[in-house]
Formats: C-alpha cells, sequence, structure tokens
C-alpha cells in the first residue's frame, strides 16, 4: 500500500469530497461489471474539475503511484478495475459531470467526462436533439468511458462509433500537463493527432476530462421492424437490400438465431414471439425519420418489406404498431444475455470480421465447434450490419463455469478468435481489451501493431503510471525506477 503520508496528500488535493479510503466506499468499484476480476485499492479519488485531475497525476507520478481510471464500471473487459496488489489508487470521473454547453444551432454539446450517457441524451433531447450512440449500460456508462473505450452500440450502422461522435476533448496527461484539443475544428492537419489516439485508449495513456460531442437532428418518427429469414447469409442479403433501398434511414439491423428467441421468451417475463411463424433466423430493423420531407418511416418500411417478399429475402416480417410494441421488440434483443445466463454458463466473445464474411464465419465455425467440444451450443447475435456479433459459447449441461474455463473454456475461446483472425476479424469489436483480453491479444497481435502499441504507451507514460495492465500487453512497468 502507498505510505499513508502520500495518501494524505491526495487528500489534501481533493477534500474530504473526492478522497475516500473507507473500505464500504471502495468496494463497490473493486469488481468490474461481469464480476470476474475483483482487486483491491487503499484509496478512491473523485476530483471536481480538470486541475485537480492534473494534481492528482502530477503527483502521482512524482511518487510513481499507479491510477486507475474509472468512469460507470460498466466496461466488459474489467479495464476500470484495480489489480489484487493494492497499490493502484481509483481514480473516478464520476464526480465531474456537468453539461457546460449545448447548441442547436451546430448540434454541439461540451461536457465532462464523468455525464453519464442517459442524462447526455436527455440534454441533447432539450435541444430539440440526439446524441445517437446508445447502448444497455446507458444509466452507468460515462462519456470518458465511452470515448476510452470507443463504444459501439446499436446505432452504429448509420452514426459510426464514439469515435465518430467526438468533435473535441481535453484530458491530463501522465505527466500531469492538460492537452487541450477541444475546439472542434473540421480540418486540422498538425500531424499525429493525439485526440483519435485517446479514444479508445482505455485510459492507458491519459485522463479523459472533457469533450465536446456532435448530436444530430432529433427524431421524427421510427419504425421498428422484425423478419423471419432462412440463415445468416439471408439476413446478409435483406441487409445489402435494406441499405440499398434505405440508406440514410435505415439505422439498425441486427439478428438473433431462434434458439435465442426462445430463451428470451421462456426466461424474460412479459416477451412473447413477434411472428406466430418460427424461422431459423430473426432480423430487427430500424428505420428512421428526422426531417419533415422524408416518407414517413412505416411508409417506407412497408414498400421495402414488400419488395424485400417479393425478391424472397425474407419469409415473414411484422412492423411495430406502437411505441410500446417497439420497445417489445427491442426488449427481446436486449435480453438475450440475460435469458441466455438463465439457461446456464456461457463464453462471451464480442468480435468482427468483413461485414460480407459474418454469415459465413457464423454459418461455417458454429459446427465445428459444437462437434469439436461435444455438448456445446454456439450462439451468435448483434449487429450483423456493423460485421459484429456476440459469439457465445454455452457450456455442456450441468457444467461448473470454473472448471470449465479451466479446461475446454480457455481452448474454445483460443479457437474462436484463432478463426476470427483467419477472416482477417478482430478479438475486440466493441468491448475493448482490458485485463480480460490481454493475454489473447498478445498472442494473436501482429508484431507490428504490438511494437507501435508499445512504443505510444512507453513514449506517453514512462513511468507506466496510466492503468498499467490493462490493453497494451507485457508494458514494461517502471513505478519502482
Ligand atoms: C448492459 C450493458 C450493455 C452494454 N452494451 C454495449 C454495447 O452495445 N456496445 C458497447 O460498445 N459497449 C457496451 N457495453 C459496455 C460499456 O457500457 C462500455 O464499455 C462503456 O463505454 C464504459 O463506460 P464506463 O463509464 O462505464 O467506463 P468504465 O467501465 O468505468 O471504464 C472503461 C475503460 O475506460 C477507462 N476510462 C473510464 N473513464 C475514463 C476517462 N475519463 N479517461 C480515461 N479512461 C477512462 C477505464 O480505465 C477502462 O479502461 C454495455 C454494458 C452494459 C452493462
Amino acid at each position: 500500500m502507498p505510505d499513508v503520508k502520500i495518501l494524505s496528500k491526495f487528500r489534501t488535493i481533493l477534500g474530504p469530497k473526492g478522497y475516500s479510503d473507507e473500505t464500504d466506499v471502495i468496494a463497490p468499484w473493486l469488481t468490474d461489471w461481469r464480476g470476474r476480476f475483483t482487486g483491491a485499492a487503499p484509496a478512491l479519488l473523485s476530483p471536481a474539475n480538470t486541475h485537480e485531475v492534473a494534481a492528482v497525476v502530477k503527483l502521482a507520478a512524482k511518487h510513481r503511484i499507479a491510477l486507475v481510471p474509472q468512469g460507470g464500471n460498466s466496461g466488459m473487459v474489467a479495464g476500470a478495475t484495480p489489480d489484487k496488489s493494492g497499490q493502484q489508487l481509483i481514480l473516478s470521473l464520476r464526480r465531474m459531470n456537468n453539461i457546460t454547453a449545448m447548441d442547436a444551432e451546430d448540434g454541439l454539446i461540451c461536457c465532462d467526462a464523468g455525464v453519464i450517457l442517459q442524462n447526455l441524451h436527455e440534454a441533447a433531447a432539450a435541444i430539440g436533439r440526439r446524441f445517437p450512440l446508445t447502448l444497455g449500460g446507458k444509466g452507468s456508462a460515462t462519456v470518458g468511458g465511452l470515448i476510452s473505450t470507443n463504444a459501439g452500440g446499436t446505432q452504429v450502422l448509420r452514426h459510426g462509433t464514439m469515435r465518430m461522435l467526438v468533435a473535441g476533448l481535453e484530458a491530463v496527461l501522465p505527466d500531469g500537463s492538460i492537452y487541450d484539443a477541444m475546439a472542434p475544428l473540421k480540418k486540422d492537419n498538425r500531424g499525429y493527432d493525439l485526440k483519435q489516439l485517446l479514444i479508445g485508449a482505455e485510459g492507458t495513456i491519459g485522463i479523459v476530462t472533457k469533450t465536446v460531442l456532435h448530436t444530430v437532428p432529433a427524431l421524427i418518427d421510427r419504425c421498428v421492424v422484425w423478419a423471419g429469414v432462412d440463415s445468416p447469409a439471408q439476413a446478409y442479403d435483406l441487409l445489402l437490400f435494406m441499405q440499398r433501398h434505405g440508406r440514410e434511414r435505415l439505422e439498425g439491423f441486427e439478428i438473433l438465431p431462434q434458439r435465442a428467441l426462445n430463451a428470451v421468451t421462456t426466461h424474460i417475463a412479459g416477451t412473447r414471439p413477434p411472428l406466430d411463424t418460427t424461422h431459423g433466423w430473426h432480423a430487427l430493423m430500424e428505420f428512421v425519420q428526422d426531417d419533415l420531407g422524408q416518407t414517413p418511416p412505416g411508409e417506407l418500411a412497408t414498400h421495402l418489406l414488400e419488395k424485400a417478399m417479393n425478391e424472397n429475402l425474407l419469409g415473414n416480417a411484422t412492423i411495430a404498431s406502437s411505441d410500446a410494441q417497439a420497445e417489445a421488440f427491442w426488449k427481446i434483443r436486449d435480453s438475450i444475455a440475460e435469458a441466455e445466463r438463465a439457461e446456464g454458463p456461457a463464453l462471451q466473445h464480442d468480435i468482427s470480421v468483413p461485414v460480407s464474411a459474418m454469415a459465413r464465419f457464423i454459418e461455417d465455425e458454429s459446427p465445428v465447434i459444437e462437434s469439436t467440444y461435444p455438448g456445446t451450443k454456439t450462439l451468435a447475435f448483434g449487429h450483423l450490419g456493423d460485421g459484429n456479433i456476440h459469439f457465445h459459447v454455452k457450456a455442456p449441461t450441468g457444467m461448473d463455469m470454473t472448471s470449465w474455463y479451466e479446461g475446454d473454456g480457455k481452448a474454445i475461446t483460443s479457437h474462436v478468435y484463432d478463426r476470427v483472425r483467419a477472416y482477417g476479424g478482430s478479438l475486440s469489436a466493441e468491448h475493448g481489451i482490458g485485463q480480460a483480453k490481454i493475454a489473447e491479444f498478445e498472442r494473436l497481435a501482429e508484431p507490428a501493431r504490438l511494437a507501435a502499441l508499445r512504443a505510444i504507451k512507453n513514449a506517453l507514460d514512462p513511468l507506466g503510471i496510466m492503468n498499467p495492465g490493462k490493453l497494451v500487453p507485457l508494458a514494461q512497468t517502471r513505478l519502482s525506477a
């Protein structure tokens, strides 16, 4: 544990509201969202502004103390969880939660890193705009965490990941200096773009303290469609068709197998199948209208579904007749992980391959895994339109997760990632690397990628105080230098 005299210096910088060494205050922040990693930390630091963050980082650098930046702790790869040494301090951004400026005309919102996504949505709506990134953890995830993981979600098809939505940011670098890139410049060719490096950096080269975000016009209307298809390949053809004919209006395109629908309707109260026919696979689509000049989305969807039906691109389809029904369709999609948990342990892989290869990946790789590891069942669902699915492998019935993981589980995960690599894909599509994927990332990353990543980390954080043990494999820790 760091010297108590040093800890008291952090308390002096932050005051009683910004510093806690009480175990019951710290405890909820020591375990990751999925409950797989638990660490230790002697103090929780909660600065109120950028200058306090800078002072904390300077002090940490002086005494070689590692900091673990943390937002809502909703990340999926344990990136915000300290290690077990008891030497690292959690640096929470949650107190920094002001929305400082909003401009409906240029559509920009300026806010602190600790603003919760749900609150950002509400602030944008209040000025007739929309922040077009949403995900299941929106009640906890903060803007700083979303930036640091380059989060995705269900609207990426049209609006891109967080990277596309950041117009400017401010960060405290590992030496305590403040990097100000808040000006929302459309063009800026001053060489390496540190702002882009900080996006998706998982807190390993600096602490995001503020940002300027793009918003889009508020929705006038939306239309949510549920379609039954034979296979991922047919779903992909349907996706191409819908993109060709409704391109700018198609905001989400998700797929799930009948098995996932069965699991949801069995385990999640209040859900029922949208169609009275069964299909091998299902596609969930959302069409939107955000301009009065556009055809209403219901009309557009009806027209496109008729055409798609004539071209044998789907088996059956239904359009949500109310907002409540639209939400019910989305609830099915959002409840898959929970329903699956009720059926027993599963390995979860957030992977991407080129969009055009995803159907083949699902169709070819699932049976190989199920036959190589008897008793397992694969479940692929998610953002087909982004070439990103959650590829889960359920343990054989009655198997305990810990012993399974230590046996076949690890081999299955390596097998999945090997196949992803063979397709030219990524073992992390939207969740990041954190602690959970660092070993597999190191095993599979191309040498040039690893070398560049380490060089950047070492150049910007030579003392290794920024979230060590996350994202960058085997970065030399020089805390005791
Ligand atoms: C139910 C549910 C559904 C989800 N669905 C999706 C989804 O569809 N798509 C998706 O992409 N993600 C999804 N997520 C994951 C999660 O919401 C994102 O990873 C989110 O971006 C994390 O934000 P956070 O504030 O909770 O960050 P944390 O979990 O606290 O931190 C995440 C990482 O960012 C770093 N960090 C946090 N704040 C800062 C900062 N200010 N400066 C520097 N580094 C920082 C941390 O050190 C850590 O490495 C989901 C999560 C849940 C719980």
